[in-house]
């Protein structure tokens, strides 16, 4: 199984925090756009094995892209995959301003199957702090809208948002989980070096929520969503039961995936991982073929760190058998005992069939633990 990552790189405009490569859509050039990312398609789909199963396009803002585009977009990757295309879930990603009855019939024409909403929150001045396009009521309207098609609807919600409590992120969780969309992905918000929202917090502007604050919307965020039916399968991620994400799942269970487009990363399945440059410019110059882009080839350091970030991001976590036999690491049970023994609150369990998970109380701190682990087991 491979995965197709396509990157949009353009938005109407940048939220405050946002530190994903976008340019403003007013200079976007579609068909180039279009062009080159098909040509990339035809000349690097040979660096992965397999079927490709899930397509995700994302952003960037999905949504902007005219519909004749988008379907002339998703026909060619079809037809360049040729007998390799056995893609059974097709992600778009689209802000809730771009929804509309027409829109949705296009996507769907164009092969989408299901569609992620960058809700973010549902009340209008968290919103606004953010500089997100669209209010609570447009997002609302979105999620009915989508719900309809009996489409699978993922909803992006953050938490820990300038000016927000924990009785308003309630509201936007209560009011989200009773419609039922079949995903939800819930993010911190971060403040990222050389965003609007972190210049603004030097200023005094912004205050940042404290730790405090940050654990408790996240235990807030778990209690209401699992009491909601949602299962709790990845760190930021929640879904009803046979609705995970599969293209995300492919990522933290290291399956390979091609990414097409300006800042687009790839991983072939075993050790090298690439990074198209960041340059919308350079992308649509080099036509889609030779693009600029940096790879990284990966030793066993970093593919034995890479492999307890992503295992441990899932609730299912990993098994010490599997881990023994990639890494050769015939101890590993005795010192993941022994990591355990230093941990005052037991952040990570094993189970009885030999398997290593986070805890619900590692799961708040699992940065630190995959670093404790990863220096014990490396
Ligand atoms: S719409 Fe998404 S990608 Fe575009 S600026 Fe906002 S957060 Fe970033």
């Amino acid at each position: 199984m491979a995965g197709l990552y396509m990157h949009i790189p353009y938005c109407r405009r940048k939220c405050i925090y946002c530190d994903f490569y976008s340019g403003g859509d007013r200079r976007a050039r579609w068909q180039e756009l279009a062009d080159a990312s098909l040509a990339e398609l035809q000349s690097r789909k040979s660096e992965v094995c397999g079927d490709f199963e899930t397509l995700y396009l994302g952003g960037g803002t999905p949504s902007l892209c005219p519909d004749s585009e988008l379907r002339r977009l998703t026909a060619g990757l079809r037809s360049i995959c040729g007998e390799r295309w056995n893609v059974s879930e097709a992600t778009i990603e689209l802000n809730p301003d771009d929804v509309t009855d027409e829109r949705v019939e296009k996507w769907q024409e164009a092969g989408f199957n299901r569609f992620s909403l960058g809700v973010q929150s549902l009340c209008d001045e968290e919103l606004a702090a953010i500089r997100r396009r669209h209010d609570a009521a447009t997002a609302v309207n979105a999620m009915e809208l989508l719900m309809q098609t009996g489409c699978d609807v993922s909803v992006d919600l953050m938490y820990a948002l300038p000016g927000q409590s924990r009785r308003s992120w309630q509201h936007s969780l209560d009011r989200v989980a009773a419609m039922q969309p079949q995903h939800i992905s819930a993010y911190a918000l971060m403040y990222e070096d050389g965003t609007a929202l972190s210049a603004l917090e030097k200023q005094g502007k912004i205050r940042r929520a404290s730790d405090g604050e940050y654990i408790a919307m996240y235990c807030t965020l778990i209690d209401t969503l699992s009491a909601a039916g949602y299962e709790h399968y990845e760190i930021s991620n929640f879904a009803l039961p046979g609705h995970r994400s599969r293209h995300n799942s492919s990522y933290w269970q290291g399956m390979p995936y091609i990414g097409l487009g300006p800042a687009a990363h790839s991983y072939d399945g075993d050790r090298a991982r690439r990074a198209n440059n960041p340059d919308i410019e350079g992308y649509l110059a080099s036509k889609g073929i030779c693009v600029p882009h940096q790879t990284e080839h990966l030793d066993d350091a970093m593919l034995l760190d890479e492999f307890l970030l992503t295992r441990l991001r899932m609730c299912e976590g990993f098994a010490v058998d599997d881990f023994r036999s990639r890494f050769g690491k015939n101890n590993t049970q005795r010192l993941i005992a022994e990591v355990r023994k230093e941990m005052p609150h037991g952040g990570i369990e094993m189970t009885a069939e030999g398997t290593v998970r986070l805890t619900r109380q590692g799961v708040m701190t699992s940065d630190s633990i995959i670093l404790d682990l990863a220096s014990v087991l490396s």
